[in-house]
């Protein structure tokens, strides 16, 4: 719920409508999903002390991030007493494919442990949350989940430092730190691909800048075609209005034209 949804939500009772619900045994527990920072976060569990839990974006990525504010948020939830659900503590899927010198400082500690359980294992960690949701795509990553979800142990202190210094190293090669959630996408006037075009340009960062080709520079010629480029963007603000990182869309998308649009027809 980011400050816009809030409103909207007391404008149409939801609280109300949901303890309703609650007292008739239609519903268990009730919550909310909460993309925005840890004061409206404070104000909110204030207003609404029915509220039985709260689903927040927490990873170890984004647990000191200023605007994410995952750690914040979390503590808040805490000192309320309303345990956390957790989402994206993968990031989307940035954290199971970590940049090599971040993979090497995990690998060494654990050589059998993907880069993706010390993800989940960072958020299960903490004590205030309940559940992780941990999106898997197919039966490898689902057995890898298992292998250290079913006999779960939580970080040691080691272990908690270990993945702060995999952000600091992450942090310093992603460019742009979009999820790929594509809320922003919906109402694009001109149907630019921003994820898509983000996560090109993240991976062209990585890239050597003498290299002349790259895989992405064509990747974004044929995205072009089907969508909305980069440098066709109005201006108008809707992506950002929808974004749960608070992204500056538009800056980064002049980015990525200058990047990618004098390569292609
Ligand atoms: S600001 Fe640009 S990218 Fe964002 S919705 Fe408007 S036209 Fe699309
Ligand atoms: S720019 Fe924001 S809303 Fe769009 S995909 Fe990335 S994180 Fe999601």
């Amino acid at each position: 719920m980011a400050g816009e949804r809030r409103k909207t939500a007391e404008k149409t009772h939801v609280f109300k409508f949901l303890a309703e619900k609650k007292a008739a045994g239609l519903v268990r527990h009730i919550g909310f999903s909460f993309h925005d920072t840890a004061d409206i976060l404070e104000q909110i569990l204030s207003e609404h002390p029915e509220v039985d839990f709260v689903q927040l974006q927490l990873n170890y990525l984004d647990w000191e991030n200023e605007i994410i504010q995952s750690h914040k948020c979390y503590e808040t939830a805490k000192r309320h007493g309303k345990p956390v659900i957790v989402m994206e503590p993968v990031k989307g899927g940035t954290l199971a494919k970590i940049p090599t010198e971040a993979e090497k400082l995990l690998k060494d500690a654990a050589p059998d442990m993907s880069a993706a359980s010390w993800a989940i294992r960072f958020a299960a960690s903490h004590d205030n949350v309940m559940l992780v949701l941990s999106g898997m795509s197919n039966m490898e990553q689902l057995c890898d989940n298992l292998s250290y979800m079913e006999d779960f142990k939580p970080f040691t202190e080691a272990e908690f430092t270990l993945v702060q210094k995999a952000a600091e190293i992450i942090n310093k090669s992603v460019t742009i730190p979009c999820t790929g959630c594509s809320y922003c996408t919906h109402n694009c006037p001109v149907n630019i691909a921003i994820p898509k075009y983000f996560s090109l340009y993240n991976a062209n960062m990585q890239e050597l800048e003498t290299k002349a080709w790259t895989a992405q520079t064509m990747l974004y010629g044929h995205f072009a075609e089907q969508f909305g480029k980069a440098s066709a963007c109005v201006g108008c603000g809707q992506c950002e209005k929808m974004c749960p990182q608070h992204l500056p869309v538009r800056k980064w998308l002049k980015q990525v034209a200058e990047r990618f649009e004098g390569n292609i027809s």
